[in-house]
């Protein structure tokens, strides 16, 4: 094959994916390879697919199918092809029927970080398939400054929690933990690559467990690193949380927001939900964190419509939502998955009700965003600079807020970009349309554009 090979990506579904996806894009770009939009002719498409939901199944599938025919409607010259690989966790629960069907490559997910192999040999002539691609899930390179200021660490993978509605132990396998030094040597690595901003990343990764090493434990040691980075946690299930936890956020470095997963505020439904946490613990954890940071930023996951979710039940939810002040709820209809317990529970909620009260809870997420934009009007923050455009600077701040902040000269453009700014946020005005999928971001003055020197 001549001249430069060509590589297309999709990915559906969680942050994990999308890490994975990334750290494949790496190895790949770095290879020599261009990477190029899905719509495009390209000598290899890459679908990292998504099963958690029924919509993540049909999205799934109507990107193979998408994909298989801008592949067929491309001929290349006979005896050559354009390659199809999908992996991801609807691979897993579809597994019979793609794995003999010859128009693509199924990979499963505990042989996803081989694609690279794979493709290359495909390319090459050698019909290597996934079965003699080695097992590991974190065999993955480190990412380079591809594709976001953010970079993301995988730390663990898998659950052993088995919560009724979800399908993620049987596709993610067993819970699996990242050696620490692994973790530590790869965190080096990226600050000095130039990320400011490290995201951990996992399935449960608050069932870190390596040795004797617990989640504290290791976010401890990787604040303990030199360099001027802040560690962000990405979605955390509220089950293991203890004061050394608490504590961490103390830490300049540690990134005050978490999003932790409630799923429901009523005590039964959550029981239901085989969830290993009460309302009441939970609201004990917020409780905590927001008396010792009145500033922190707390956003959530919820499910309406579960099996049985009476208005009382779904009231208790609202109730807890308006109570913690959630700075963004998101919400998911509760959806039949194949093969958990709750698909066989009575008391399935009609479509309608689901859509209703999942309108309820966006508009409450919204009430919360507005309240904490507002609260936070007035405040000096340290905001991570992604990109300048047309004179704006745009970022996230420690606390995830997205700011955006003038600049008089573009022409330093690229200097603030991945830099730091510490900045004041502006007095916020109220909107005066209600968009549930704004994300309100809010102006902020430079307070200081000397970027602090490495700590
Ligand atoms: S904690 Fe529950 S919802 Fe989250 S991945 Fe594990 S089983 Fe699924």
């Amino acid at each position: 094959m001549n001249g430069t090979r060509t590589v297309a990506f999709q990915t559906l579904g969680c942050k994990l994916n999308q890490f994975e996806t990334d750290a494949l894009a790496t190895r790949f770009r770095d290879s020599g390879y261009a990477i190029v939009e899905p719509t495009d002719e390209a000598d290899c498409y890459i679908i990292n697919t998504c099963t958690v939901t029924n919509k993540g199944d049909r999205k799934s599938r109507n990107a193979i199918n998408r994909t298989i025919r801008i592949r067929d409607e491309n001929p290349l010259p006979a005896g050559r092809n354009r390659l199809i690989v999908v992996t991801g966790c609807y691979v897993e629960s579809a597994w019979d029927a793609l794995k003999t069907d010859t128009r693509v490559v199924a990979v499963p997910n505990d042989k996803k970080q081989g694609i690279f192999e794979l493709v290359e040999a495909r390319l090459n002539g050698e019909l290597i398939g996934p079965n003699e691609l080695p097992r590991g899930v974190f065999d993955y390179g480190v990412q380079s400054q591809l594709f976001h200021t953010r970079a993301m660490i995988k730390i663990q993978d898998g659950c052993d929690n088995f919560c009724s509605f979800c399908i993620i132990p049987a596709v993610r396998g067993r819970a699996t933990s990242r050696p620490v030094v692994d973790i530590l040597q790869e965190l080096r690595t990226l600050v000095d690559r130039g990320f400011r901003e490290i995201v951990l990343t996992g399935v449960n990764i608050s069932r870190y467990s390596d040795s004797h090493t617990g989640f504290s434990e290791l976010v401890e040691q990787m604040l303990a690193q030199p360099g001027d980075f802040r560690l962000r946690i990405s979605s955390l299930e509220p089950d293991s949380i203890d004061d050394r936890f608490i504590a961490l956020f103390d830490h300049p470095k540690m990134a005050p927001h978490l999003h932790l997963c409630l799923q429901s505020g009523s005590e039964r439904i959550l029981l239901q939900m085989r969830r290993q946490y009460t309302a009441k613990e939970y609201r004990r954890i917020t409780d905590a964190l927001l008396s010792r940071y009145p500033d922190f930023n707390l956003t959530t996951d919820c499910i309406v419509g579960f099996p049985g979710e009476s208005d009382e039940d779904f009231q208790a939810t609202c109730d807890l939502i308006r109570q913690v002040g959630f700075s963004h709820v998101h919400t998911f209809p509760y959806s039949r998955r194949r093969g958990t317990r709750a698909e066989r529970m009575p008391g399935q909620i009609a479509e309608a009700v689901k859509k209703e009260r999942a309108k309820r809870i966006r508009e409450l997420g919204y009430e919360g965003k507005l309240a904490y934009r507002q609260r936070m009007a007035g405040k000096q923050q340290r905001a991570l600079i992604e990109k300048v455009e047309n004179g704006v600077a745009y970022g996230y701040t420690e606390n995830y807020v997205p700011v955006a902040v003038a600049v008089e000269d573009d022409s330093n453009a690229t200097d603030l970009q991945n830099r730091f700014l510490d900045v004041r946020l502006e007095p916020f005005d109220t909107p005066h349309t209600i968009n549930l999928d704004s994300d309100l971001r809010m102006t902020a003055r430079v307070s200081n554009q000397v970027p602090t020197p490495a700590s």
